[in-house]
């Protein structure tokens, strides 16, 4: 079997989880098949354009690894890949639906129409699409009133009466009553075309042979199929995945707040993980494993395994998983470089030159990191004596002032320093003092870190060095 799959984003503003969400997806069935996965930017809608969008789009593709075998920034003979570069042939299609009877011209002004959608909507007439006057006017007439420079568009003829049954892999045979249908528009009075007349085109002359996408172009399907019959052309095979919900039980979606996948670029989510997070949602691994590759999820990809339901997405959750990331999957070295490409990113004023010390800081820190942008916020004491101490470390110094001074005097006198030095100086001191660890450690912990969410105590102070955690100590004492 040959496949082909598409993913077609309108460039409308920041790039959605949707869109990766449908990319994984895309790019794993059709790479499993030794297929084609194509990227194509429909920006036919120039009301909702945005000019930074489409780069922002292909920037997210490439930042999660998906490689897709023709887009705009890598065109091929079925291309351009640029929806509004290809308005010639969509006028073509349009002409030819138009021929054959399938389509037809409207020349209802924008006034015209908004008068009489108010008046169905007076009527309380429940159905608000288009009223369909000109659907029967006489070819002549048609041709003459184009031909005299009346502005129109071009609206496809739907079915009135009958069914349209859509076959969807996931969901069998959906049947469509073509009383709803509308007479869509194809092309715009400004020639260019809408949604539904250039992807089904850009469809067909890409090759492409499953559509898989979201559940809500679901409804729009019938649409399609009318127009793909009225080119003469086969449909494709039509997968529309399950719903992303948000955690409210909403659809997922950027306008109500949701986050963006440069908004997780920005928490300091992997990429791995957020693509491990999308794979699981409406799919699972057949051995409930949910630590997993795209490698993996592509050797073991089926639509048996995808359910409707609906996924919620879990901002927790993905975070939970990302430091799983960070502490099971990437090596030490690994996890040190991201910080770092992190860091310097997105700006964080911490030094992060190549040092053993930074290092070491991320390799202390990784138990205790979710996210990347966790790191800088959860580091201060690492970088600075200028560092705040909470609520519960002040606590603790008063509640262990008085073991400070003789426990810097030997840490001051250790030759070498190293966690398991100082660790003998902590069991020392307790035993001498008949004491318990948990009475000694935590003002020393508090004092050389400010806060109490820090880790192993012996290896941070070994990592701060001899000098500073003495500072530390007697000002916390003082
Ligand atoms: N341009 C549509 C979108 O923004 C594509 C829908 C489809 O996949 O057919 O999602």
């Amino acid at each position: 079997m040959s496949v082909t799959t598409r993913i077609a984003p309108s460039p409308t503003g920041d790039p959605h989880v949707g869109t990766a969400y449908q990319a994984l997806f895309n790019s794993i069935f059709a790479h499993q098949h030794g297929g084609k996965f194509i990227v194509r930017i429909e920006d036919t809608d120039r009301t909702r354009y945005n000019a930074t969008s489409e780069g922002r789009i292909l920037d997210m593709l490439d930042w999660l690894g998906i490689v897709p075998d023709a887009s705009p920034r890598k065109e091929d003979d079925l291309g351009p890949y640029t929806q509004s570069q290809r308005a010639e042939l969509h006028q073509k299609y349009a002409q030819q639906l138009l021929e054959s009877g399938a389509a037809y011209r409207a020349f209802d002004t924008p006034e015209e129409l908004e008068e009489r959608r108010k008046a169905a909507e007076a009527r309380k007439d429940s159905f608000l699409g288009y009223d369909r006057r000109d659907r029967n006017l006489s070819r002549e007439e048609s041709d003459r009133r184009a031909a005299a420079g009346e502005e129109f568009v071009i609206r496809l003829k739907a079915p009135l009466e009958g069914q349209t049954v859509i076959r969807d892999r996931l969901r069998g045979d959906v049947v469509f009553d073509n009383s709803i249908l509308d007479d869509k528009v194809l092309l715009k009075r400004d020639g260019f075309p809408t949604y539904h007349l250039a992807a089904m085109v850009d469809d067909h002359l890409m090759g492409v042979t499953h559509v898989i996408r979201a559940e809500e172009w679901l409804s729009s399907t019938p649409i399609h199929q009318l127009i793909l019959r009225g080119l003469g052309w086969d449909e494709p095979e039509w997968i529309h995945t399950p719903w992303l919900l948000s955690s409210g039980g909403k659809k997922y979606s950027k306008r109500r707040g949701d986050p963006s996948v440069e908004d997780f670029r920005k928490m300091g989510i992997l990429p791995e993980a957020l693509l491990n997070y999308l794979g699981m949602m409406g799919w699972s691994m057949p051995n409930g494993e949910e630590l997993f590759s795209v490698a993996d999820m592509q050797r073991e990809f089926s639509w048996e395994r995808v359910s409707l339901g609906g996924s919620t997405f879990d901002v927790t959750k993905l975070k939970w998983l990302n430091g799983r990331y960070l502490r099971e999957v990437l090596s030490e070295e690994d996890v040190v470089a991201r910080v770092r490409d992190y860091l310097n990113e997105f700006g964080s004023g911490l030094p992060t030159e190549d040092t053993a010390y930074f290092a070491k800081v991320v390799r202390l820190m990784t138990p205790r990191l979710e996210v990347l942008g966790d790191f800088a916020d959860k580091t201060t004491y690492f970088w600075s004596d200028d560092f705040a101490v909470d609520e519960k470390a002040q606590k603790a110094i008063d509640a262990g002032k008085e073991h400070l001074p003789e426990l810097a005097g030997r840490f001051g006198k250790l030759g070498e320093w190293n966690a398991a030095a100082i660790k003998q100086v902590f069991h020392d001191y307790a035993e001498e003092k008949g004491l318990k660890m948990g009475k000694v450690m935590p003002p020393v912990r508090a004092a050389a870190a400010g806060t109490m969410e820090s880790p192993d105590l012996p290896e941070m102070l070994e990592a701060l060095g001899q000098e500073r955690v003495l500072g530390r100590l007697s000002r916390a004492a003082g």
